[in-house]
């Protein structure tokens, strides 16, 4: 694996692979790898003949009330876990190589970026992903680029993108990877103290019971609701949002009728928390 920090020293790689007809995958990170990435850089090793990792802790996507100078890094064991996958690049850049003096571009997605993470986080927070996803498409040139459900408001947007500027890259989801207790993986998880990394459970086993009243018959948005509330209410946890809406659109929905995702994001001790479950559609 080659570690590179240069826009230039990435082309001259891609050029090389492009020549011999070899097909790129990029998997875009901030670091502080766990299964969850390692699951993205698993199915790209196998799609693909290229494999690029970037891992850029991108500053634009941060709140000054956020969490950037205090954000894991630990770029040498991280290299090491992209190795041991297989990954063929590790493009890890400094700041001033994306954003050089002058940098005055912001890609605003409008609509979907506005709810949600969107709305608890600031605008800015969606500008910066699509900015720095579309500079990595424009970097790497990718056939495709592998994004986790775990974020599933980030992956319509970077799809949004990708089918509203005609980027000719594939867009893959792969599926949230999770702790043996139902905790979805995060990077932000090494924030959670013995206490509260117990409270965490709740958010995952909030979905499940929502998930359980579905299955039963279930479709009013509601009861779906009031299922994850209760569960969430029983660990003391006040959900910044719990939010019922359409999976492709994140349109509120009042029941599941088409796919709907349930979203829900939390303070839980020192970190803020993002997870989500598919609710099937009859239709
Ligand atoms: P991050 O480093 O947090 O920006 O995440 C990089 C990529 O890994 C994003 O596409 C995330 O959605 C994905 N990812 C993070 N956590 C998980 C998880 N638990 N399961 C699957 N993918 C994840």
């Amino acid at each position: 694996m080659r570690i590179l920090r240069t826009i230039a020293d990435v082309r001259a790689e891609i050029r090389a692979a492009r020549t011999d007809g070899r097909s790129v995958a990029l998997v875009p990170t901030m670091g502080a790898f766990h299964e969850g990435h390692l699951s993205l850089m698993r199915a790209a090793r196998e799609e693909n003949d290229l494999v690029v990792v970037s891992l850029f802790v991108n500053p634009t996507q941060f709140g000054a009330n956020e969490d950037l100078s205090t954000y894991p890094r630990d770029e040498a064991r991280d290299a090491e876990l992209a190795e041991a996958e297989g990954v063929d690049i590790l493009f890890a850049p400094a700041a001033a190589e994306i954003y050089p003096d002058g940098f005055a571009t912001n890609i605003h997605v409008a609509g979907i970026t506005e709810v949600l993470d969107g709305a608890s986080r600031g605008a800015h927070h969606f500008d910066g992903v699509a900015t720095v996803v579309t500079k990595l498409f424009g970097i790497v040139a990718p056939d495709v680029a592998y994004f986790g459900q775990k974020d599933a408001q980030q992956v319509l947007v970077v799809r949004r993108v990708v089918r509203d500027l005609d980027l000719d890259v594939r867009i893959v989801a792969c599926p949230i990877v999770r702790e043996a207790d139902g905790l979805a993986m995060s990077s932000r998880n090494v924030y959670l103290d013995a206490d509260a990394r117990a409270q965490a459970t709740a958010l995952n086993r909030a979905l499940d019971a929502a998930e359980a009243v579905l299955v039963s018959g279930e479709r009013d948005g509601d009861g779906i609701r009031s299922a994850a509330l209760s569960v969430l209410g029983e660990a003391s946890i006040d959900a910044e949002y719990l939010e019922l809406r359409d999976a492709e659109t994140l349109q509120p929905v009042d029941a599941v009728e088409r796919d709907a995702l349930l979203l829900v994001a939390a303070r839980v001790g020192a970190a803020r928390l993002i997870d989500n479950r598919l609710m099937r559609g009859v239709a």
